[in-house]
């Protein structure tokens, strides 16, 4: 769910921002949640451009809303969802960490991709996004280590990067993780490139490019999930078969980032994979051991025990008819 388009950063590869500064009201906020509900959905995702504040007047629309920064408004949207017994993950880009502090009650987890860390990558893909400079991510990386949030982060691959400073990204994510141990999966993403943007003509990477990187998120970060967003691959199988073992949430909604590439249908996904000895789980968006160890926010604790119990309904129903 994308509370607005707009966003400060111009990255070369996007077809998501927009100029219009419009930003959903919570009512419009709310009636999303509640049809995704009934069409059950278990996670809310909430995606939106960066750098909100910085825009004058969406700025004093949030304030008319009577919020006063735009955390503080994803947090209310976060509390309404989890009272439908939606489970939050936000994902609003770089933060700071009075920004997390507030999100962090009323999400199970949280993410923020740290693209690259190569110079060259960010002069030609984040030039124009200074929400995407590498030190400010992994600060806001650090500092969700700090509050003791699970998350979600990852790179992009085939932004203008070298192979070994794929590898200094992953080790960057590493060191973190050291410290906190709240990476809870780690997003293997090839950039896939958009008509009408500056990388329009770039390539996207093969998925043996991806495949090499697998094993090294798993030397550098041992029990760390490797997610392979199951849109961008061409053989998603042969990637998990190579180690990774999510393939991220199969939406309602599009893939508002890549529209040109449909989610798969779980119902065809499911069988391919068992064809292959593998089988499609259902999981929360915080990973059952950061469960098991404590880190859900107690204000999130009912709607993620219901979430529980219907994963354990839908296993019990699919046993039986197998
Ligand atoms: S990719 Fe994200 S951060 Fe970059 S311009 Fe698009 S919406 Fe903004």
């Amino acid at each position: 769910m994308a509370t607005t388009l707009w966003c400060v950063n111009r990255c070369a590869y996007c077809s998501f921002r927009s100029d219009a500064p419009i930003m959903m009201p919570l009512e419009e906020c709310e009636r999303i949640g509640r049809a995704a509900i009934g069409e059950g959905a278990i996670e809310a995702l909430i995606m939106t451009g960066e750098g909100i504040d910085r825009h004058r007047g969406l700025r004093g629309q949030l304030a008319e809303w009577g919020f006063g920064s735009y955390a503080a408004y994803i947090a209310e949207i976060c509390r309404r969802y989890l009272d439908m017994g939606l489970l939050p993950h936000t994902n609003i880009g770089t933060l700071e960490e009075w920004e997390l502090e507030l999100l962090q009650p009323y999400n199970v987890s949280m993410g923020m991709m740290v693209e690259t860390v190569s110079p060259e990558a960010t002069h030609i893909a984040h030039r124009a996004a200074p929400t995407k400079a590498p030190e400010l991510r992994l600060a806001s990386l650090e500092a969700a280590g700090r509050l003791g949030i699970a998350f979600t982060t990852g790179i992009l691959i085939g932004i203008g990067e070298k192979p070994a400073e794929r590898i200094e990204a992953l080790e960057a994510i590493a060191n973190l993780h050291a410290r906190y141990g709240h990476i809870q999966e780690v997003i293997l993403q090839p950039l896939n490139p958009q008509e009408g943007t500056p990388m329009a003509r770039w390539m996207r990477p093969g998925d043996e490019e991806i495949a090499e990187l697998i094993p090294e998120v798993r030397r550098l970060m041992p029990g760390v999930h490797v997610q392979v967003p199951p849109n961008l691959v061409d053989d998603l199988p042969s990637l998990l078969e190579a180690g990774a073992d999510d393939i991220g949430g199969v939406a309602h909604e599009p893939d508002y980032i890549n529209p040109d590439r449909p989610w798969p249908k779980v119902a065809s996904l499911g069988p391919q994979l068992l064809r292959k000895n593998m089988t499609l789980r259902v999981r929360m968006p915080i990973y059952d051991e950061f469960i098991d160890a404590g880190w859900c926010p107690p204000a999130a604790s009912a709607a993620l025990g219901s979430q529980l119990a219907r994963r354990g309904e839908i296993e019990a129903e699919s046993m039986e008819v197998s």
